[in-house]
């Protein structure tokens, strides 16, 4: 389960900000005056941010000085599909019912389910 992220309320709005400037981003230095901050602040809030995991920081340049580019680190959720199970051999297994923790036959000892898993683990790593 994802560790939940506790964020201040200038953090809040800063991710507010970023999200709405989409995949082009904000520069850290447009960020502070959008927050009503300073400079010092506004560099203070988007470390916190990005040491958080939530945004990317990258060195930029704009009218001659240094700056950041910020963008939101986009999350995707956990996509359920039918296809990470497919061929599991529990479907057809004559044993299904009769299989479960602390039984005689279960799926900590079963060959055909750990040679199934480890299939699938070898594949997705190619
Ligand atoms: S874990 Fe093995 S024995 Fe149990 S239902 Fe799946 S395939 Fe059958």
């Amino acid at each position: 389960m994802p560790r939940a992220v506790r964020l201040s309320q200038m953090e809040r709005k800063a991710i507010e900000v970023i999200r709405k400037a989409g995949e082009k981003g904000i520069l850290q230095s447009e960020l502070w005056k959008i927050l009503g901050t300073d400079s010092r602040e506004g560099s203070r809030i988007a470390i916190r941010l990005e040491k958080k995991g939530l945004i990317n920081r990258e060195p930029a340049v704009y009218a001659g000085k240094r700056t950041f580019k910020l963008t939101l680190i986009k999350r995707e959720g956990r996509k359920v599909s039918i296809e990470n199970v497919k061929g599991c051999p529990c479907f057809t297994c004559p044993n299904l019912t009769r299989c479960g923790e602390g039984q005689n036959i279960t799926p900590i000892k079963c060959e055909k389910l750990t040679d199934w898993i480890m299939k699938n683990i070898m594949e997705r790593g190619k």
